[in-house]
């Protein structure tokens, strides 16, 4: 296939300074849960998106100092000479691709609480550290540490430069690094020349500019990454105002602007609160004051409005982190004319939240993410089949559709029987829930793979039973079923039997998605703290109910703050009218109201409610695995040479969880796998040691 014409412009080059970009794709500075710690890994994926076809390539935040140290979190590091081999061989897995390697070295003044190196943080002004709200504070910086942090960062510059880097992103955004707190009136409360006045604030950015474009003369690319705004209105930087005034200031000084808004929970907000572009009318000045090149991100995904904003004179290159997970082949894709066989991101930041848990990133969309070096997955590439045999997958949720379609793309004959009317399962039922319309990205993109293929046979409304598989005698079994959500509240908190949970007017989010509508008022008990009781909340308020949610944790959707949108939900929430009651555990339901327990007092309080929605845990739907997997005679004398469970028939988890694990299967049918099936990076002994 060809390129449209119309994405052309998308593969003109970009000149970033003394280098040039080959076309306008810019993977933007992303974390990714292996930094430092999990480096070969880390390599390996960027070196697979450099073969994707993006022309820049840059690492995550890479802290310079001991006294920038965010452990546990694992981001980058260039401390000293030691930390070069891991960064080199990143720009080898880029420059082999024919991409532009760059690096994005990072103070980050209070935000770390410097738990392995024990230095104490440094910052403006005194201040305790973010990090934990840990009780430690960092201090206000003299001249000799202004002196030292513009060393600190020269010394990063000059490494980087020796590992092969072509490009410096000198860094200011989100609320994460040193010189970019000094610009903040809320944190900078110095009364020398770098404070006070806006130029005084900005001194320590422009010097470090200087200083980083200094040492590297015209051999590498320089790039400033800069908020323009905060979402804080008064209180922060404003996109008309000091945001647009600093980009002014230091206009023509960095060789390429990368904009954006902060924190990292504004510039990646998730499709459930904001749509593909959503940056565009903070940044969208910036090309006005600048003849310098300009980068933003937005979860672009589609090239017509990438091409949109190229034309419109928005950007110059198209910044991408969280398409760029989900499609590391996006651009290449685009330039083939492949467009319908890209795999969009969904914007559920499942990739930020395995970060924020100091883990490899996973991805709902891309299975592969974070398993190319530790398992040799390649996004585009699947071995052909290591078996002969046909493939029987049941069910076609994320997992049967991903188990069908990599299985088919090895070579196998597969069969996907489903037994609803359509394809998709949670993520199709999910999709129609409030904010989550996005997520039916995951069955799309599958369905229409699946559809081109002449080897993979669909069969909708054809709810198999265990008999019905054993007759077929179909060599390769995967029991893809799915969860249901549990009535009887039994889950994280509640390992005790709860009155009440038999009655009539006790619903789940299954009967919700599926249509079903208490009477009266409702309460939404919420023991999961994921995204499913705000959504039920959010679904019950647009059908007119009134609704409280209760939880036993001290905020709504407490785990959403790893997927950056804790505080979005409990604010939609409250806009919303929905009572919140937190900290309370759920003890008995009667017709007319439902008894809850404070945590801490055991005080009760009843709530009048004339129906509860449980949403606390589910069950695997996996009656049919176990009936087959029960009878191995049965099984053998069928035919049947392997039987799986995938999924949340498996174990209820994420969609991305379900995904993977049908991706896993087709990978390893036929495959050797041993107790660990993955590559690990372990940490060496040092060579000498001596006892204290
Ligand atoms: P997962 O997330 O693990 O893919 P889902 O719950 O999304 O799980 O999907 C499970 C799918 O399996 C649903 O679409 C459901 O209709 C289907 N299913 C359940 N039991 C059967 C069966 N006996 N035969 C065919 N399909 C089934
Ligand atoms: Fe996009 Fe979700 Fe994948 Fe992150 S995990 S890249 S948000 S699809």
């Amino acid at each position: 296939m060809t390129r449209d014409p119309r994405y052309d412009v998308l593969f003109e080059p970009v000149k970033i300074g003394p280098v040039t970009a080959k076309n306008r794709f810019y993977q933007a500075p992303h974390c990714n849960g292996m930094g430092r710690t999990f480096p070969s890994s880390m390599a390996a994926m960027r070196g697979v998106k450099a073969e994707g076809g993006w022309a820049v390539i840059s690492t995550e935040q890479i802290d310079i100092h001991p006294s920038s140290d965010i452990t546990p979190a694992t981001e980058g590091r260039l401390w000293s000479d030691s930390d070069l081999p891991y960064l080199a061989r990143m720009c080898d897995a880029v420059h082999e691709h024919g991409a532009l390697a760059s690096i994005e070295p990072v103070h980050n003044g209070k935000i770390a609480a410097n738990l392995y190196s024990r230095e104490v943080p440094l910052f403006p002004t005194h201040m305790p550290v973010s990090m934990f709200n840990a009780p430690l504070q960092a201090r206000a910086m003299d001249k000799a540490d202004i002196r030292a942090y513009r060393r600190w960062h020269l010394d990063a510059v000059r490494r980087a430069k020796r590992a092969g880097f072509d490009i410096i992103c000198c860094y200011a955004g989100h609320n994460l690094s040193l010189a970019g707190m000094f610009m903040l009136n809320r944190y900078n409360f110095r009364t020398d020349e770098y404070g006070g006045s806006l130029e005084n604030r900005v001194r320590l950015f422009r010097e470090i500019i200087e200083d980083t474009k200094d040492a590297v003369g015209d051999s590498m690319g320089v790039i400033v990454r800069f908020s323009v705004d905060e979402l804080r209105g008064a209180e922060g930087l404003e996109a008309d105002k000091e945001g647009r005034d600093i980009v002014e200031m230091l206009a023509e000084l960095p060789d390429m602007w990368d904009v954006n808004i902060a924190e990292w929970d504004n510039d990646s907000m998730t499709s459930r609160f904001a749509d593909e572009g959503y940056q565009e009318p903070f940044i969208d000045f910036v090309k006005k004051v600048t003849t310098k090149p300009v980068v933003a991100v937005g979860r672009y995904t589609t090239p017509d409005r990438m091409v949109a904003i190229v034309n419109k004179g928005i950007v110059d290159m198209i910044g991408a982190a969280r398409p760029s997970i989900a499609d590391p082949f996006l651009p290449r894709k685009i330039e083939e004319g492949r467009i319908e066989d890209i795999r969009e991101c969904i914007g559920c930041n499942i990739c930020a939240a395995w970060n924020n848990m100091s883990s490899p990133m996973r991805c709902t969309q891309n299975p592969t993410s974070g398993e190319e070096w530790r398992r040799g997955w390649h996004p585009e590439r699947i071995a052909p089949r290591a078996v002969d045999g046909a493939v029987l997958v049941v069910g076609a949720g994320p997992a049967g559709l991903e188990a069908a379609l990599a299985a088919g793309q090895r070579g196998h004959e597969v069969i996907l029987a489903e037994a609803r009317d359509e394809l998709g399962g949670r993520v199709s039922l999910e999709s129609r829930l409030p904010g989550l319309a996005t997520w039916a990205r995951v069955r799309d993109y599958r369905s229409y793979q699946i559809s081109q293929m002449a080897n993979i046979e669909v069969y909708k409304s054809s709810a198999l039973s265990a008999a019905q598989i054993l007759d077929y005698g179909i060599e390769h079994v995967a029991i893809a079923t799915g969860a249901r959500w549990r009535r009887d509240g039994y889950g994280r908190h509640h390992q005790f039997p709860i009155s009440g949970t038999d009655a009539g007017n006790l619903l789940t989010p299954d009967d919700i998605m599926a249509g079903i509508r208490p009477a009266g008022d409702v309460l939404i008990y919420d023991d999961d703290h994921y995204y499913m009781g705000s959504v039920v909340a959010e679904q019950l308020v647009a059908d007119g109910y009134r609704v409280t949610l209760a939880t036993p944790h001290a905020m709504v959707a407490s785990w959403t703050e790893f997927t950056l949108e804790q505080h979005r939900i409990q604010a939609r929430l409250l806009e919303l009218g929905v009572g919140i009651i937190t900290c309370h555990l759920l003890r008995a339901i009667t017709d007319s109201h439902v008894e809850l327990a404070c945590i801490y007092s055991g005080r009760r309080q009843q709530v009048e409610a004339s129906a509860l929605v449980m949403v606390v845990s589910r069950l695997p739907e996996d009656e049919i695995y176990q009936q087959l997997a029960a009878d191995s005679d049965r099984l053998r004398d069928a035919g049947i040479k392997t039987l799986k469970r995938i999924g949340d028939c498996h174990g209820p988890a994420t969609i991305a969880a379900a995904v993977y694990e049908g991706h896993r299967f087709a990978r390893e049918l036929g495959e050797e796998v041993s107790d660990i099936s993955f590559a690990r990076e372990l940490s060496e002994l040092a060579t000498e040691f001596k006892l204290p």
